[in-house]
């Protein structure tokens, strides 16, 4: 399927992550979040990183530079791991995931272990620490 999204749910794109990136959708949960800033890293979406980024942690100074590594990567797949809280009804959770992709012709994977936040309703990524 050509359009199935690139966060791995067998769904097509713009059933799944886009109408989040695009925001005709909140993120329910902390996966769907999760999910969704990976999709817009393949996408080089990155207003939506920064968007779902916590303010208390926001990269903002590296919005080109991460702009740039998004677009020179090629992103294979993401593999969720691993999920706790996080849930609809939920103030806080983890998500644990693998990133797979090629930057100069290596293989590469991202493991990580997010923390994500719910502030007046809405999900945010604020941390990972590293596999
Ligand atoms: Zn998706």
């Amino acid at each position: 399927m050509e359009d199935q999204c690139p966060c791995g749910r067998k769904k097509q794109l713009s059933e799944c992550c886009l109408p989040l990136i695009k925001e005709k959708k909140i993120a329910l949960t902390a996966e769907d979040l999760m999910r969704s800033r990976y999709t817009a890293y393949t996408l080089a979406e990155i207003d939506y990183i920064m968007k779902t980024h916590h303010s208390s942690s926001r990269p903002l100074s590296e919005y080109m530079e991460i702009k740039k590594w998004a677009k020179r990567v090629k992103w294979l797949k993401l593999e969720v791991l691993n999920t706790k809280d996080g849930l609809e009804n939920d103030e806080e959770g983890f998500v644990e995931f693998k990133a797979h992709f090629k930057e100069l012709f290596k293989k590469k994977i991202i493991h990580e272990n997010s923390y994500f936040v719910k502030e007046n309703g809405e999900w945010f990524y604020v941390s990972g620490t590293h596999n």
